[in-house]
């Protein structure tokens, strides 16, 4: 089974092994993928460092640029196939794989005009007989590894300004969800990448872990779980390696009384259960002011039993599956914990009766009313279907319960007073605000977590930042003796 790309070349595993991907639909196989073992990471991780020390470095930043835009091209070319396959892989609707696939093209395009934009800067050492200038070169070889959700999208958030800052790459996508970072591999190829500057290995955590420990890594993009995260922080430390983390969120969606009541409710619905609330921005912390409370409640319960549950390549389906049944099974858990807690039942917490989704793994949207913050499902990240309802009295208490998470990835204030949304964004400890918004982002715009977020940020400036090395070199015109030493 060729799937790795080792080198410019699809190839087997040095000991041939597979798992199967599901469609979490109806749990049958999609396919079987191969699984890499330890000597394939070693020949992924020699033939990026070959390319790397090879041209591929001293490649000009508008050639890497000029790749980058035409994977781009493809991807608009391919947006149907690969939004399918999105979708079938994930359960996520066929609608939401086709903006993945736009999102994605967007940020190479960012990327793409990024590159060759670089030129450094000239710092004033004062002195004309000086000329000093700090410029920004790539880290070298990087392991990208991402999670399940969003496999299309997070890897791509990482591989496009790998590229463009001019490294070479290993990338690693989720066991469960591996089929689009297959075809964008593809994608990458056809588009005219050097051999070894793009290498696709596949397979569990275990693989993940044998690239973060290989030496021959110089740096490490992992988007994914908290405790994963910190194993993999802990690995980057042997060797001093660099390492940028996107980790979870318990994200605060905080609706004042003044707020537009019906953008609310519906923003609110989305921002908890869009693609079954598996998005580590998802607003699965619903507070509300005490006035507007119960009302706000019956509406969204109201609107949350009316979901189109279904197949995502369906027409009419709004929501998908849990990607697994181990998922589903742990998201259920935790809305038990969370009744056993006193939180109460206000609508959902069962899977649906609809026969035909009898062997996907579907939930339907839950609400939990009565939260307060000591509950599990307030604190842990539940990365499902489920939103928990805390009320507040004061702006001050609404900030307070917001910050007072782990986390702090993203968070919304939705209010009709634009003094009010600003002081309340402003104190808000999240590393992304929306005001009477939630869920867009801009390639543009920089996105990561303050907390057990994560370290580092991606998109923006700063998501290439993360891929480059800074050097300052300082060249005397005029060199003399220092006099310092008189012997
Ligand atoms: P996960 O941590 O289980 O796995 C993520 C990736 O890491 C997978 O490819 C997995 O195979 C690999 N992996 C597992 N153990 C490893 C190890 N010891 N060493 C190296 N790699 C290892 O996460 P998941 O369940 O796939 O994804 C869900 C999580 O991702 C959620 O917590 C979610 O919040 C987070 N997430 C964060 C963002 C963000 O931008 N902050 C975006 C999407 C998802």
């Amino acid at each position: 089974m060729k799937e790795l790309h080792i080198d410019g070349a699809w190839t087997e595993p040095v000991h041939p092994a597979e798992l199967d991907v599901l469609n979490p639909y109806d749990a049958s196989v999609l396919r079987a993928v191969a699984v890499a073992g330890p000597q394939d990471v070693d020949l992924a991780v020699d033939a990026a460092r070959r390319a790397f020390e090879g041209p591929w470095r001293s490649t000009p930043a508008t050639a890497r640029g000029g790749l980058l835009r035409r994977i781009a091209d493809l991807l608009v070319r391919d947006r149907e196939e690969i939004a399918r396959l999105e979708s079938l892989d994930t359960g996520k609707t066929l609608e939401e794989g086709r903006i993945d696939v736009d999102d994605v093209t967007a940020v190479f395009r960012y990327y793409a005009d990024m590159a060759g934009k670089d030129h450094g800067r000239m710092v004033d050492a004062g002195s004309p007989d000086v000329v000093s200038r700090v410029v920004h070169e790539p880290v070298g070889v990087c392991a990208l590894i991402a999670p399940w959700n969003y496999p299309l999208l997070q890897m791509s958030w990482k591989v496009a300004p790998a590229l463009a800052a001019g490294n070479t790459v290993v990338m690693k996508p989720s066991e469960l969800t591996p089929l689009t970072t297959i075809a964008l591999t593809e994608l990458i190829q056809e588009a005219g990448a050097p051999d070894g500057v793009v290498n696709l290995l596949l397979g569990p955590g275990t693989v993940g872990a044998a690239m973060v420990e290989h030496p021959g890594v110089d740096l490490i993009s992992f988007t994914g779980g908290l405790a994963t995260g910190e194993k993999i922080m802990a690995g980057a430390a042997r060797g001093v390696r660099r390492v940028a983390l996107e980790l979870g969120g318990k994200n605060p969606n905080v609706v004042f009384d003044d707020a537009d009541f019906s953008a609310a409710v519906d923003n609110a619905l989305a921002a908890a259960f869009f693609h079954s609330g598996q998005v580590c921005s998802a607003g699965a912390r619903l507070v509300v002011q005490d006035t507007v409370h119960d009302r706000f409640v019956a509406e969204l319960a109201r609107r949350a039993d009316r979901i189109r549950l279904g197949n995502g390549l369906a027409e009419g389906t709004e929501v998908g599956p849990l990607v697994s049944a181990a998922h589903r099974e742990k998201v259920e858990a935790f809305i038990r914990t969370t009744l056993d807690e006193g939180a109460t039942l206000v609508t959902g917490g069962n899977r649906p009766d609809d026969p035909e989704l009898a062997h996907g793994f579907y939930l339907r949207p839950t609400v939990l009313g009565d939260c307060d913050r000591t509950m599990t499902a307030v604190r842990e990240e539940v990365f499902g279907p489920v939103v928990t309802v805390e009320r507040f009295h004061t702006e001050d208490e609404a900030v307070a319960i917001a910050n007072d998470t782990d986390y702090g990835l993203a968070g919304a204030v939705w209010t009709g007073d634009a003094s009010r949304a600003q002081r309340v964004a402003g104190r808000l400890r999240h590393g992304t605000v929306w005001i009477n918004d939630y869920h867009p982002y801009l390639p543009q715009a920089e996105w990561g977590g303050f907390g057990r977020s994560g370290v580092g940020r991606e998109l923006g400036e700063h998501g290439l930042a993360e891929y480059q090395e800074t050097k300052h070199i300082y060249q005397n015109l005029a060199p003399a003796p220092t006099g310092w030493f008189r012997g």
